[in-house]
């Protein structure tokens, strides 16, 4: 099986949002084995949590970075009995396979585009990154084999970018692009000095921003504090996004996703990614 060695982030560079502070580690456990004593598969509607709140109010999506590459998990990501949207790289040898099979699930499918991050190495980026040092011309003809290359993509977000996402130059490109597309964009936020929500509302793009990354260290003991994590701002706002990845902790966030989906379901409804947009799925 061919694989192109990358990875999503640089070690080190957290991309984790201030909303994330005041975190109660110790709930990470008891949520993990809360989700492991429910069947594994689940086809009821949710139940409400004790405390009154409104599951079917609260809404949250699941998207997994780094399909593409024949990477571990990816059989298990697509297994799961939730929504999650398929983050797909393109150019790589696993691309096209992966976002048909995401497609015929009915899964939201989206360009998971290589950007150049502040530190880290170019090997990590995949074919065809985008890069700060770039023309013009050549970020626009990236972009747009980017999306020719991934099939069914809706929306797109950003591969590492520490650095690309910080530039304007190089973010008004890729986002007009997203607009000729009618692609949305969302900001995986792997930098504070992201420039996304500034250009994205010049140009009139969609605009979706992650809240929280399930593993960016490769541990079950991360996983679980990072779901934790997920249900605290689960529990404080209407619209969640969370990204994990298929890779080096595919297996480990596949199978936490898998406990913890039920005990999400008890807080909020799992959606497409799609249906977080703003002219989507609008509540009353
Ligand atoms: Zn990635």
């Amino acid at each position: 099986m061919k694989t192109i060695r990358i990875a999503c982030f640089i070690k080190g560079a957290n991309c984790l949002t201030t909303r994330h502070t005041g975190i109660r580690r110790g709930a990470a456990i008891a949520a993990l084995l809360a989700g492991l004593a429910l069947p594994a598969v689940w086809t009821a509607a949710p139940r409400a949590a004790a405390e009154g709140q409104q599951p079917e109010a609260r809404r949250v999506a699941v998207v997994i970075d780094d399909f593409g590459n024949n990477m571990k998990g990816t059989e298990q990501m697509l297994k799961l009995p939730i929504p999650l949207t398929v983050a797909v790289m393109p150019f790589l040898p696993s691309t096209k396979a992966d976002a048909e099979a995401a497609h015929a699930q009915g899964r939201d499918v989206i360009v998971h585009l290589p950007m150049e991050p502040v530190r880290g190495k170019k090997s990590w980026l995949g074919p065809k990154a985008i890069l700060t040092g770039l023309s013009d011309e050549e970020i626009r003809t990236r972009v747009e084999a980017a999306i020719a290359d991934v099939p069914h993509a809706v929306g797109m977000n950003n591969h590492m970018g520490s650095k690309a996402t910080a530039d304007e130059r190089v973010m008004r490109i890729v986002l007009q692009v997203c607009r000729e597309r009618g692609l949305f964009f969302l900001d995986s936020r792997t930098s504070y000095k992201t420039v996304v929500p500034k250009v994205a509302k010049e140009l009139g793009v969609p605009l979706l921003q992650n809240d929280v990354f399930l593993d960016d260290v490769y541990t079950h003991q991360h996983v679980s504090r990072q779901i934790a994590v997920l249900k605290e701002i689960v529990g404080k706002h209407e619209k969640t996004v969370v990204i994990g990845h298929v890779g080096p902790p595919g297996l480990i966030t596949s199978s936490a996703l898998k406990a913890a989906a039920p005990s999400l379901q008890t807080q909020a409804r799992f959606v497409k990614l799609s249906e977080l947009l703003p002219s989507a799925g609008a509540l009353p």
